[in-house]
C-alpha cells in the first residue's frame, strides 16, 4: 500500500474533515501522520494511553534471551537447551498490546519518525550494550525498496547516535529468504541460514539491531554469520519481543 491510501485509511472523520487535513497537508504530514499510530487517536505518533499500555521488559530476565522471567536466571525454558549464536539478545517492551500495531505501522507503512520514539524506549530500557560497534539485521532487498526504508536500520542509526556508537552495514541479504511469517522455528532457521551474508569484517564485540525478537532464530543466524567473520560476541537489541505464556 502507498502512502495516499494508508494515509486516509487512517484519518478516523467525515469526508470533509478528510479534505480539511488534506488541505492542511504539508510534505512532511505524508511521513508524519498527527494520530497515533496504534490507536488512530491523539495528535501524537504514540498517544499517551498506548505508551502507557506498552509492556516494558525492564524486571527480572533470562541473562540469555532476554525473557521475563520471575528471578534473573542464566537460561530460561524458552531458550535452554537450544543453540544460540548471540551471547545476549535485550529488547524494550513485550510484543503485545499496542506494541504489535506501532511495529506494523513502522514496518508496514514506513513511518519513520518511529525509529526515533523507539530509540528513546530502548535506550530507557536496554542498558548500552558493551560493544565497539552497531550492527542490523537487513531487510529483504525488494520489500525495504518499496517501503523506502528497513525499520532496523533506522532503529540501530538512532541507537547509535544515542549510544555513541558508530553502525556498520555488516551482513547483507544474499537471495530473497521466504517470509517468515507462518514457518515453524525449524523452518525459519532454514530459511534464514544461507540468505544473510557478512559483507564486512565485524569489531571483536558487535551489536545487531532488529525490531521484533521472535523466536530468535533471525538473530541466532546472524550471530552465526558474524562469528564465522571473526567477531568474539554479538549482542542483539530489538525494539519489542515475543513473550510466551
Ligand atoms: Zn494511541
Ligand atoms: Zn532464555
Amino acid at each position: 500500500m502507498g502512502v495516499v491510501p494508508d494515509l486516509v485509511s487512517n484519518l478516523a472523520g467525515t469526508l470533509s474533515d478528510v479534505v480539511a487535513d488534506w488541505r492542511a497537508l504539508r510534505p512532511l504530514d505524508l511521513v508524519f501522520p498527527r494520530r497515533c499510530v496504534a490507536c488512530g487517536l491523539g495528535e501524537e505518533l504514540v498517544c499517551a494511553a498506548c505508551r502507557a499500555g506498552l509492556r516494558r521488559l525492564d524486571g527480572a530476565l533470562c541473562a540469555r534471551c532476554g525473557a521475563p522471567t520471575a528471578w534473573p536466571v542464566a537460561r530460561c525454558r524458552e531458550c535452554a537447551g537450544r543453540r544460540l549464536s548471540f551471547a545476549s539478545a535485550r529488547a524494550a517492551v513485550a510484543y503485545e498490546g499496542p506494541a504489535r500495531p506501532l511495529v506494523a505501522g513502522w514496518k508496514e507503512r514506513g513511518v519513520r519518525p518511529l525509529a526515533r520514539e523507539f530509540a528513546g524506549l530502548v535506550a530507557e530500557v536496554v542498558p548500552r550494550p558493551a560493544v565497539e560497534e552497531l550492527s542490523f539485521v537487513p531487510g529483504d532487498p525488494d520489500r525495504s525498496l518499496k517501503r523506502g526504508q528497513n525499520a532496523a536500520e533506522a532503529l540501530a542509526r538512532e541507537l547509535a547516535a544515542r549510544w555513541q556508537l558508530p553502525v556498520a552495514a555488516l551482513l547483507e541479504r544474499r537471495e530473497p529468504g521466504r517470509p517468515q511469517r507462518g514457518l515453524s522455528r525449524e523452518e525459519r532457521r532454514r530459511n534464514v541460514r544461507g540468505s544473510l551474508a557478512v559483507v564486512a569484517p565485524p569489531p571483536k564485540h558487535v551489536a545487531l539491531v532488529d525490531d521484533v525478537y521472535t523466536t530468535g532464530a533471525t538473530a541466532s543466524a546472524a550471530a552465526t554469520e558474524l562469528r564465522r567473520a571473526g567477531a568474539r560476541s554479538v549482542h542483539v537489541v530489538t525494539f519489542a519481543r515475543t513473550v510466551r505464556r
